[in-house]
């Protein structure tokens, strides 16, 4: 079981020695609580910190499957940023100019508050805040850059927010190859991702909660949640399942799991870190479609993920789907492109996990007081750090706390379901294939597709 655990990812495998040895005790049978939280990653485990602050005497129960971190929570890229799934247009549309604004300096915030936290709890989470460098590594990518910079001063983001840099400025921070110029926004931080999750479920657990591990909800009603371990009672019951919220047949069509997919490095010599540089451990992508992202490790070496596994059908999660052929040969190989310094360099490991994405790509945080019922998610690739913001406004909903965060535009959205299958697995999979296509037409012709593009905004929504 240990063995099985630790070899989800890097994450898991880097956790401190015994980390996973034991699992926590499940359900032990039928039980009333105050509130049930199902799903024990970081959405679920925020909620418990925030709301066993507000309210010390509570009952809260978390509920989760396999153990505190198995999901997202433990894998993922460990960009703590300041990032929103959707664009602020789409935010505006849908509240108004100030309250789009007013999000985007939350979600900011809450990086530093993800790192407050860790260090108040004593958690080693590797946090760094060394901001994010996205690169162009062609002329067009460098025209969009320029573009997306002109467009956020509109905005009113000022040099505080986003500087842009030119190919000196950028380099002199990562030495990648072939880079035209660089964005740079302090609002990012790397961490451990497992090693941060975990500290959390273990701070939660200091405060009156406690969480069930290897329990698995079945179905969820107002004032109960039937798990294969019994039924759990409870006042409020919160849904943080996120990329697993599918396999609840009830919440079929709400969220679809995506597949991203990540390699590690072993650690990298000083000296190749030398010709890197990339001394801040500032998170890093380039801006093709098709999504890359990377991060230096605290002991040295490189996590990077990307996009490209495809969807399946009926929204099925099976753990072979986290190894699909050629998506990780062509991560290691965009990694030798950027640095060529890495050709000797071996990948140690491979993996992958869900994440949880709305049709409209708008992330929600719901909380109905006449049925008790609550959730959170939709975060798509951005639910470190929008995964405490979320946390926090279900524990000031729930507790009735009247506050800013409770009024942002997430909060009460509801994002239409997807469509049935056969549509849902062709119309994904046709937008993955959109994104590709983009890609390597705009790099060939130079210029942007304009018309595959619209195509592919109009399939996926945003
Ligand atoms: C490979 C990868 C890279 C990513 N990189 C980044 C990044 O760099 N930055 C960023 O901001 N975001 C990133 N994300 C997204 C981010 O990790 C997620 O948005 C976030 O972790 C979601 O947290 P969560 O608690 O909502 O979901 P999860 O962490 O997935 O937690 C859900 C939990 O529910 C449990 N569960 C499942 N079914 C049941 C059931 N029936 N009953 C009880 N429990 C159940 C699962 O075991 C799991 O622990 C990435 C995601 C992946 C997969």
């Amino acid at each position: 079981m240990t063995a099985e655990l630790r070899s989800l990812s890097y994450w898991h495998d880097s956790l401190p020695e015994g980390d996973l040895d034991v699992p926590r005790p499940p359900l032990p049978g039928d039980t009333s609580v105050d509130i049930a939280i199902v799903g024990g990653g970081f959405t679920g485990l925020w909620t418990a910190y925030y709301l066993s602050q507000r309210e010390p005497s509570a009952r809260i129960a978390v509920i989760e499957k396999h153990v505190a971190g198995f999901g997202a929570s433990g894998r993922n890229g460990g960009w703590a940023s300041g990032l929103l799934p959707t664009s602020w247009d789409v935010v505006a549309r849908a509240s108004s100019r100030e309250a789009t604004l007013a999000w985007q300096r939350a979600a900011n915030e809450s990086v530093d508050e993800v790192g407050r936290v860790l260090t108040d709890e004593g958690i080693d989470g590797h946090f760094a805040k060394g901001g994010y460098l996205r690169v162009a590594t062609s002329p067009l990518q460098w025209q969009r850059l320029n573009d997306e910079l002109v467009e956020s001063r509109e905005w009113g983001q000022t040099e505080e927010d986003l500087v842009l840099l030119d190919r000196a400025a950028a380099t002199a921070r990562i030495h990648a190859d072939g880079v035209f110029g660089g964005l740079y926004t302090p609002h990012c931080a790397a961490i451990h991702p497992a090693r941060s999750v975990r500290g959390l479920a273990a701070a939660v657990e200091k405060r009156n909660v406690t969480i069930y591990e290897g329990t698995a909800a079945t179905e969820i009603h107002p004032g109960t949640v039937i798990t294969d371990r019994g039924t759990v009672h409870a006042d409020v019951v919160v849904r943080a399942l996120e990329g697993y919220t599918a396999s609840l047949p009830q919440y079929r069509r709400d969220l679809v799991p995506i597949y991203s997919l990540m390699i590690a490095t072993e650690p990298i010599s000083d000296d190749v870190w030398r010709q890197i540089g990339w001394s801040d451990r500032e998170t890093s992508n380039d801006d093709r479609r098709f999504l890359i992202y990377a991060q230096r490790t605290a002991d040295g070496r490189i996590a990077m993920g990307g996009r490209g596994a495809p969807y399946h059908w009926g929204s099925r999660i099976d753990p072979a789907f986290e190894h699909p052929r050629g998506v990780h040969a062509a991560l290691q190989r965009s990694l030798v492109q950027l640095f060529p310094a890495l050709a000797d360099v071996a990948v140690t490991h491979r993996w992958g996990g869900v994440l949880g994405v709305p049709r409209d790509w708008f992330p929600s945080v719901r909380f109905d007081q006449a049925s008790g019922l609550a959730s959170a998610g939709g975060y798509a690739g951005d639910g470190v750090t929008l995964t405490n913001l979320a946390g926090r406004t279900l524990a000031d909903l729930i507790t009735g706390t009247d506050s800013e965060i409770t009024r942002h535009p997430w909060v009460g959205r509801q994002s239409r379901r997807f469509e049935p299958e056969p549509l849902r697995f062709v119309g994904i999979n046709t937008g993955f294939r959109l994104a590709e296509l983009v890609d390597r037409r705009e790099e060939l012709r130079g210029r942007p597709a304009k018309t595959l593009d619209r195509a592919l905004h109009l399939l996926t929504g945003h």
